[in-house]
């Protein structure tokens, strides 16, 4: 923790002093406030830093961040220099102090970290990890050199939240991806390369918005900023009512985006991760393509069969992507069967037309969303054989619910409980068996776990995915009818499924509503499974499609993040909503306690104030601190647990400072190993 030194004016601004503005400005750690650990008081604190724009509270090294839905002035480059290389508590909360100490954790112990940004959709993920990102790239050592890879990561964002990011009913800017970003260094603790990993794609916003939403933002940047060459280039014409992907709900126009100004920041972030003329010319030919795409319409001829009134959007689809129009025109209108030697075409209806016309354009929605994540990628590598930590920023999809939710809300809402269980068992569950496996005496914390929620979703051969996965080998014979209806028999008694059953003369009854019910860990949930999502065609017709090109390679994507997860050193930030009409300043009680409730933040804050902020084995500890003890210096002979016994006698820990385990010391204040930290300075 080399370089830990207060600076600056608020660097002053010690533990007392924080406590006398309390009244003001409530407890900046809910590990010390000192009243009882109730949900009011929890509450009362919260409230009370947020109408002093206090947005941010510890519960000991977890940070909790309450959306302010205004522009604070707390993020200049003054004040990342005021929290770099800080100790922790020593300044008021922030988003920089935790990106600090997680950066100054990794440089002393030389391994690999990652933030886990968790909260409901519009609560301020994507705005915090953009924080955490900006201040490595920022506040990090620099050489000219590795510049422009930070520049590159910098507008990694841009870009990929014109393509993946759109208004939603919750959020004007919603992630409708998950990401995953590594942010290397090197051994001197530069920002040298990154690596991004993106997680389902939420596709079918490409050809279908629910009212009151907009399609992904690339589309009206380029339609309203694209200079007029690059229009008429790409047959476009600059006017989004002219699309048909883009007007379904009349909301192209939504106040707090500025599409032309956006468009600008896209195109200069594509050169900086050098995209040449030509793959600009061929990404937005793409994105033209899929506008011209939702623009060809079908007609029925005399037999109810599709076919192509006019073909001048068709023309254009083809010139853009390069395929020949008979090629495409019958690629849309008839499905190819192929028996024996021979190849049978047979006629698609206008709906299965229009089905497969969506299916296009989803897919080279996706494929172009994948190729850009890679072109990112090859940007911000780092080809140095050299060793390299990293810190891994998490930035998914929140949780939502809206009032019809498909089949895509349920990947998103799954995603979310295992993000809940990974903090679950990182947390209160592995911090309380850690206790008890060293010994240390321990009253226990009841929490409510939620595996109970991943394993009705994901178990074998009895979670929902496997009652689809059935249904997926019975074609022909399958229909949402009857997936529903398995559910009903596997699932009907399971808590966190609410069954339409109340007797067996309503479950038909209920079964024709198309939907089912699922009490997830962030409240109920009804997912529509017939007809609404998908006008009129079979759900599960789609579901099987995109499930098997997409959803199976999403569970084990979602796993292997796990992994990846587990073998790092984790830090939180849990972003809480603090009102549904993102109003400045406003704060719902209501909202927030649900919130406070669902994400586990008392539980997690007795565990904290019952339990020991560090732990250390016995052996690494006496090697960092051995110097400050004549009895220790330079060798301990003995076992390492009697040295590190002698060690704390000698720097004075008081008997209630401290725990001493099987393999571990526990020390229950940070505060007691910044006094240590800075023994080495005296
Ligand atoms: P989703 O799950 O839908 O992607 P999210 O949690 O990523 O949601 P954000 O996009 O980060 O939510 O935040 C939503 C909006 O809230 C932002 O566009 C911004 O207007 C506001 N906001 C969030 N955090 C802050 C902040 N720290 N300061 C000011 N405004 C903020
Ligand atoms: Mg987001």
């Amino acid at each position: 923790m080399q370089g830990h030194k207060a600076q600056g004016a608020q660097g002053q601004l010690d533990m007392e002093g924080a406590l006398t503005a309390r009244d003001r400005v409530g407890i900046q750690d809910f590990v010390l406030l000192d009243t009882h650990t109730s949900e009011t008081a929890f509450l009362g604190n919260l409230k009370k830093r947020f109408s002093e724009d206090l947005i941010y509270t510890y519960i000991g090294t977890l940070l909790v961040s309450v959306n302010p839905y205004k522009e604070l002035d707390i993020y200049s480059k003054k004040q990342m220099d005021i929290y770099m290389g800080v100790n922790f508590f020593e300044l008021p909360p922030h988003i920089y102090a935790l990106a600090d100490n997680a950066y100054h954790t990794m440089m002393a112990e030389a391994n690999n970290h990652f933030i886990l940004i968790s909260g409901e959709s519009g609560a301020g993920k994507t705005e915090a990890s953009k924080k955490i990102l900006q201040y490595y790239a920022v506040s990090c050592p620099s050489t000219t050199l590795l510049d422009s890879v930070r520049d590159r990561m910098l507008v990694s964002n841009p870009v990929l939240e014109a393509f993946g990011n759109a208004k939603t009913l919750k959020n004007d800017n919603s992630s409708r991806f998950g990401k995953y970003m590594d942010i290397q260094f090197d051994i001197q603790g530069d920002a040298v390369g990154g690596h991004i990993l993106s997680y389902l794609l939420e596709k079918s916003r490409v050809v279908h918005q629910n009212h009151g939403e907009r399609n992904f933002h690339i589309f009206y940047q380029l339609v309203e900023g694209g200079e007029e060459d690059l229009l008429h280039q790409l047959g476009l014409e600059s006017n989004c009512q002219h699309y048909s992907y883009l007007v379904q709900d009349e909301c192209a126009n939504v106040t707090s985006i500025n599409d032309k100004n956006d468009w600008k920041t896209v195109r200069n972030a594509l050169s900086v991760i050098d995209f040449d003329e030509s793959d600009i010319q061929h990404l937005f030919g793409i994105i033209a393509s899929v506008l011209h795409l939702g623009n060809v319409q079908f007609e029925a001829d005399s037999k109810g069969y599709a076919t192509l009134n006019k073909n001048t959007e068709l023309r254009w689809v083809s010139t853009l992507l390069g395929i020949n129009v008979q090629v495409l025109q019958e690629g849309l209108t008839y499905r190819k069967i192929e028996a024996k030697t021979d190849e049978v075409l047979s006629p698609f209806t206008v709906d299965h037309a229009i089905y497969a016309r969506n299916a296009l354009a989803k897919a080279i929605y996706g494929r172009t969303f994948t190729w850009l994540v890679n072109k990112i990628n090859d940007s911000m590598e780092n080809k140095e054989p050299s060793r390299k930590t990293v810190i891994g920023l998490l930035d998914i999809y929140g949780f939502e619910v809206f009032y019809v939710n498909s089949f895509e809300q349920f990947c998103i809402n799954y995603c979310n409980e295992k993000l809940q269980q990974l903090f679950i068992q990182l947390t209160l569950k592995s911090e309380q068996e850690e206790y008890e496996a060293e010994g240390i005496g321990w009253e226990p914390v009841q929490f409510f776990n939620n595996k109970i929620i991943c394993d009705l979703v994901e178990e074998k051969h009895r979670g929902i995915i496997s009652v689809l996965d059935e249904e997926c080998l019975r074609p022909g014979e399958a229909t949402d009818f009857t997936f529903l209806e398995k559910l009903e028999e596997k699932m009907g008694s399971h808590p966190h499924f609410i069954t339409h059953k109340l007797s067996d003369k309503k479950i038909r009854k209920t079964l024709d509503r198309g939907d089912f019910r699922l009490l997830h860990y962030a409240g109920e949930v009804t997912y529509c499974v017939v007809g609404k999502v998908s006008h009129g065609l079979s759900l599960l017709w789609s579901i099987i499609h995109v499930y098997l090109t997409d959803k199976l390679q999403f569970k084990s994507s979602l796993l292997g993040l796990t992994d990846i997860l587990m073998s790092k050193e984790p830090w939180y930030v849990r972003c809480l909503k603090s009102n549904e009409s993102k109003q400045p300043g406003r704060f719902d009680d209501v909202l927030v306690r649900h919130q406070v409730k669902y994400l586990g933040l008392m539980e997690h804050l007795r565990v904290r104030r019952a339990g020991f902020a560090y732990r250390r084995r016995y052996e690494l500890f006496l090697q960092r601190y051995k110097p400050l003890c004549p009895a220790t210096w330079p060798h301990w002979r003995g076992v390492a647990a009697e040295g590190v016994e002698v060690l704390v006698q000698h720097l004075g820990y008081l008997p209630d400072e401290y725990k001493m385990g099987r393999t571990k010391i526990f020390i229950r204040h940070p505060r007691t190993l910044f006094a240590t930290e800075d023994a080495f300075e005296v």
